[in-house]
């Protein structure tokens, strides 16, 4: 699933090629993804310019005149593609066509915009979600009022990240992860992040000292830039605007790694399941 840094790349990506475009019609093929009746969405969405796109934790949200605001949640596969009128534009320096790629042909979903581009959600599992609400009231959402602090965000300070650890016997993996807590942090990054630190997945999260809250919230912003710099991780079905690849999985030091050697200090990688979930670390780097 798309965390914080493949969300944030998305968000960067359509402020950059779509704002100040206009909505001219919608298409879907799988009308289930949009929470309320289609043709009312359609005609809602209609005549509508993009004002700006932002983001909380993983949800992406496109704001729109009129005081309205498209919500997007990718889920498991989705991801959002800008084509430009002309078909299939080269995109990056190297001229592949990733737009042909097998990734980037689940498009269940289109907005055509008055300068000819089109914005495509491409969704293999179809899980994905479209809302669409007053901007004004967007934190009203169910799915939005419910959300903890953005791991990105000036809120989210040491002082915060140690409130949430006082007193919770949660393993420290399934604390970062859970988004009514802190909001962006996925499967990939805690493995990451929690490497980073030093700290073992496992621990519960009140155990963890004074230096190491200092050294896991330094990680944290540190795992996150760095993989918003290199545009998210491409394990699986992610890709940006231009369908093209992230780089972060060139970089990934435990996550889906096991077996493999520690790039610190060459102990094996072990794999081990939490909260349902691959979870990835060094037994000796991580205590
Ligand atoms: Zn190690």
């Amino acid at each position: 699933m798309p965390e914080l840094p493949e969300v944030q790349t998305i968000i960067d990506d359509l402020k950059r090629k779509i704002k100040g475009d206009v909505i001219i019609d919608f298409w879907s093929d799988w009308k289930k993804a949009v929470k309320m009746p289609f043709e009312k969405f359609a005609k809602e969405v209609k005549d509508k310019k993009i004002l700006s796109a932002s983001r909380i934790g993983k949800n992406i949200f496109i704001n729109l005149s009129g005081g309205k605001t498209i919500y997007i949640h990718l889920k498991m596969t989705g991801h959002l593609l800008v084509k430009s009128k002309i078909q299939n534009p080269k995109s990056k320096t190297d001229g592949k066509d990733y737009f042909n790629d097998k990734v980037n042909q689940y498009i269940h979903h289109v907005f055509y915009l008055k300068s000819g581009r089109t914005l495509e959600f491409s969704d293999l599992r179809k899980f994905g979600k479209i809302i669409l609400a007053d901007t004004n009231k967007i934190g009203e959402i169910k799915e939005i009022k419910s959300l903890g602090v953005d791991a990105m965000s000036k809120e989210f300070s040491l002082e915060k990240l140690s409130e949430l650890l006082d007193g919770k016997k949660t393993k420290i993996k399934l604390l970062l992860m859970d988004q009514s807590k802190i909001a962006g942090i996925g499967n990939i990054y805690v493995s990451e992040i929690l490497f980073e630190s030093g700290i073992l997945p496992v621990r519960p999260a009140d155990k963890i000292d004074k230096e190491e809250r200092k050294n896991l919230y330094k990680s944290i912003k540190k795992v996150l830039l760095k993989a918003i710099e290199l545009r998210g991780t491409s394990d699986s079905d992610y890709r940006d605007t231009a369908g093209a690849p992230g780089e972060f999985q060139e970089v990934l030091k435990v996550y889906r790694r096991a077996g493999k050697k520690c790039p610190r200090c060459g102990t094996i990688i072990q794999r081990e399941k939490i909260g349902q979930r691959g979870t990835f670390y060094c037994p000796v780097c991580q205590k």
